[in-house]
């Protein structure tokens, strides 16, 4: 170098190789820098939910860490004595070593994307979510990130479905026409999450109360604890009393586990409806045992599972649920993609480093 001259500090290229933040364990995914698990198979000491799902939210943990708007949501699901903390969305919070804040997933109320900072490094875990505009949460929060855990239920591009239906109105519709010709209307859909979004996607449109199934019931409070402005309901149960079972038309929600001879007997002459995603595909054992289908669905389908990625900028992600047509998918643009067991970390070394921008 000659005397004097002034050293270039351009841009440069290097790969940087650090242990997964979050990594794959036989409890599910676990942050050992912040000393706690995300959505963990069995029992922990520290849970952080993204969701009150079952097969996110299992019973127990010492302690459990939420979205506040999904705290009650929680406690209906694993009991009134649980120890939770719920955290406002966006507020951060320390964790061991890691900066640790949630985000709306737009899946089901309080549902949280998991970001986690640690050093110079973010990473988001997703959970379950959709881009969706449902009236029954907050929506979808886009969170810059370097690696992006996502789930990908609906991850092959079969499964594109139009986002402009009023579902609201659609299904008052089919309640009119079941109406006028003399029969109720009966929407299968879960008992967390789809019921109540057709209730609030019903609550422009509903005249008169929707039967809710006894099942329903709690969880359909919490959102209305929640300020959520939901279609009136009354107990399903309390109205086939006082009709002497000769409801009519009426409009009916129920759970799936609900259909079998003796509850359709006790309903009289009605048509069924299955609401979900799954509606779409033909190959769906649902789709044959309803008289018609609403596709409601609170994943993201395919076109927003990789709008989505794309808007993170993660440089590297790992798909859960799904293999294949995602990761094959994300690969050509480039992406760093694989599937959520190469965070096992064995696996995960040798993915090598991330490139990292060095100024
Ligand atoms: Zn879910
Ligand atoms: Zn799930």
């Amino acid at each position: 170098m000659q005397t004097g001259a002034v050293p270039a500090y351009s841009a440069s290229i290097m790969s940087i190789y650090s242990p997964p933040l979050v990594s794959l364990t036989a409890q599910g995914l676990y942050c050992e820098a912040g000393g706690f698990y995300i959505d963990p198979r069995g029992a922990v000491d520290c849970a952080v939910i993204t969701h009150a799902h079952s097969d996110h939210a299992r019973r127990g943990s010492a302690r459990y860490i939420c979205a506040e708007t999904g705290r009650g949501l929680l406690m209906e699901r694993l009991g009134k004595r649980i120890s939770v903390q719920g955290y406002a969305f966006r507020e951060s919070f320390q964790m061991g070593r890691v900066r640790v804040s949630l985000h709306s997933a737009g899946h089901i109320l309080g549902s949280a994307q998991v970001r986690l900072q640690h050093d110079n490094e973010v990473w988001v875990v997703s959970g379950d979510y959709k881009r969706e505009r449902d009236p029954s949460c907050d929506p979808f929060e886009v969170v810059y990130c370097d690696v992006f855990i996502t789930e990908a239920t609906f991850g092959t591009p079969r499964y594109v479905w139009s986002k402009l239906p009023d579902h609201g109105r659609d299904i008052y519709e089919w309640w009119n026409i079941m109406s006028s010709l003399g029969k109720n209307a009966v929407i299968f859909g879960y008992s967390l999450g789809k019921a109540q979004r057709i209730l609030a996607e019903l609550y422009p449109y509903a005249r008169k109360p929707v039967l809710l199934h006894r099942t329903m019931a709690g969880l359909t409070d919490c959102y209305r604890a929640e300020g959520k402005l939901l279609a009136p309901t009354v107990d399903l149960e309390n109205a086939l009393d006082e009709s002497e079972h000769r409801l009519t038309g009426e409009l009916i929600l129920a759970p799936p586990s609900a259909v079998h001879q003796e509850f359709a007997q006790r309903l009289g002459s009605f048509e069924s409806a299955f609401a979900s995603g799954w509606m779409l595909s033909s190959l769906s054992q649902s789709s044959s045992r309803y008289d018609r289908g609403f596709v409601i669905s609170d994943h993201a389908d395919w076109d927003d599972l990789n709008r989505t990625i794309c808007e993170t900028g993660a440089q590297r992600v790992f798909v859960q649920h799904r293999k294949g047509a995602l990761i094959r998918h994300l690969r050509q643009q480039g992406i760093d993609a694989h599937s959520e067991d190469f965070l096992i970390p064995e696996k995960y070394k040798r993915l090598g480093g991330r490139a990292l921008s060095l100024w």
